[in-house]
């Protein structure tokens, strides 16, 4: 029998990057973050309560290629990069599609996801810094749960502080969390003087980023030896995420492959940045293309579709620089969805930038139909998707059915995120047809 062309493609280790890209030395137009007080443009030592310095200067660089320490390159390692490149032969088969579907298996991470790719490197120059603890926020619990990680590496000690709705309906969560040494507190919590504030004014609230964000903040500001990390929308996030789009163009290159679409969800943008810039930045320095790139984002959350560009807060108590985005305004408290990851109000300055300069068009789907997307995946392919993946391959499965139309052997790229095996009461849900409609 033979295999189908292209059904995986695999890089060796010597493939992981050597440099990241970043986009801020090829996009135009890119507006500065505001210190919040002051409304100018924000200066390095405004940050430096939260940030070390290396990552500040990242944040502000207009530097085409960064260099990957040796260090962090072999962590990546450990983390199973470089990721293969999959065809998804069975789900084009299930679909009676000419077009052909490609996934990028970031699901392949022990970590569950992506997010491994930039905690990494934050856990180590903070490290480098000096830097005793990391505080950060999660939601649906894959960036705590990849920071808790890697901070072990390190001799770092990580304060996790998870929304409260996912904290009480994901106890599993915590036990991972914690298996890695992390400490987890279910946001508003008693730990902060805003959590406090909250909980006084809304005793029963479930918590949001935007919250546990500002607790994070809070109490790395309260002491030196302890810094901030941020799983997503900074430009340093989607600096380190890079990799994945980096490997990609080298897998579409060995298997002669020009892609048609690329497709990624986004939260706050950071595997949609990581996949889909060096190709953006291709594009800008004159590379003609004529590939769809696409982000995509649930109807519960749709900044890019239905948000203002302007500039706001990355969290709730306007403790945050402001930042020039695609916001749903930092008081949204977007409705509970399972992709924990996608409910944010704004998506990152890159994205947004991109987004406006019409380098990506956006969709957004109901978690209904992504769910049944997932299904399709898991019965097809075998793999059960990310509730927040499961809306890159929904946007997949509709181009590729677009093609069944149309009669054209598109290639379809899309990056599978993370696997759902820790999300199945959202797959339970569907199953047995109580699974609400995230419609606005
Ligand atoms: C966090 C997360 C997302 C959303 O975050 P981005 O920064 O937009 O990538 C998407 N998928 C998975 C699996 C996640 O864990």
């Amino acid at each position: 029998m033979a295999f189908p062309e292209n059904a995986r493609i695999s890089l060796d280790i010597e493939d992981i990057p050597k440099r990241w890209y970043n986009l801020a030395a090829d996009i135009p137009k890119l507006q500065p973050p505001l210190n919040p007080v002051t409304k100018e443009p924000a200066k390095p030592e405004d940050f430096a309560p939260i940030f070390c310095k290396t990552i500040i200067q990242q944040e502000a660089s207009t530097e085409r290629y960064i260099d990957i320490p040796e260090e962090v390159r072999d962590g990546l390692i450990a983390l199973n990069r470089p990721s293969p490149l999959q065809r998804a032969f069975r789900l084009e088969k299930y679909l009676k599609t000419p077009a052909r579907i490609y996934f990028k298996r970031e699901d392949l991470s022990p970590l569950g996801s992506h997010k491994g790719n930039t905690a990494l490197a934050q856990a180590y120059y903070n490290a480098e810094a000096g830097i005793h603890t990391l505080t950060t926020e999660t939601g649906a619990g894959q960036w705590g749960t990849a920071l808790a990680m890697v901070s072990n590496l390190y001799d770092i000690k990580s304060t996790i502080f998870m929304v409260k709705g996912s904290f009480e309906a994901k106890p599993l969560r915590t036990t991972i969390i914690n298996t890695y040494g992390g400490t987890v507190y279910a946001s508003p919590s008693e730990y902060t003087e805003f959590g406090k504030k909250v909980l006084k004014e809304h005793p029963d609230t479930s918590g949001s980023l935007g919250i546990a964000i500002s607790e994070a903040c809070e109490m790395a500001t309260k002491d030196d030896g302890t810094c901030y990390a941020l799983g997503s929308v900074m430009n340093h996030v989607m600096l380190h995420q890079t990799v994945i789009g980096l490997e990609l163009q080298k897998q579409l290159e060995a298997g002669e492959i020009e892609p048609d679409c690329l497709i990624a969800c986004v939260g706050g943008g950071s595997n949609f940045g990581g996949f889909t810039f060096p190709f953006i930045g291709d594009r800008l320095r004159g590379k003609k293309s004529d590939c769809e790139i696409i982000a995509v984002e649930p109807k519960a959350a749709p900044s890019l579709t239905e948000g203002d560009f302007r500039y706001d807060y990355g969290d709730t108590a306007g403790m945050t620089p402001l930042l020039m985005m695609y916001t749903l305004g930092s008081s949204y408290i977007p409705p509970s969805i399972h992709a924990g990851g996608l409910r944010y109000h704004g998506m990152a300055p890159l994205v947004s930038a991109a987004y406006d300069q019409g380098f990506v068009k956006a969709v957004s789907y109901d978690q209904t139909e992504t769910f049944a997307a997932g299904v399709l995946m898991a019965r097809t392919e075998g793999i059960i998707p990310a509730p927040e993946s499961c809306h890159a391959l929904k946007a997949a499965i509709d181009k590729a059915l677009e093609c069944k139309k149309t009669g054209e052997a598109k290639n379809i790229v899309f990056n599978l995120s993370g696997h759902g095996l820790l999300d199945l009461y959202g797959y339970e849900q569907y199953l047995n047809g109580t699974l609400p409609s995230s419609d606005l």
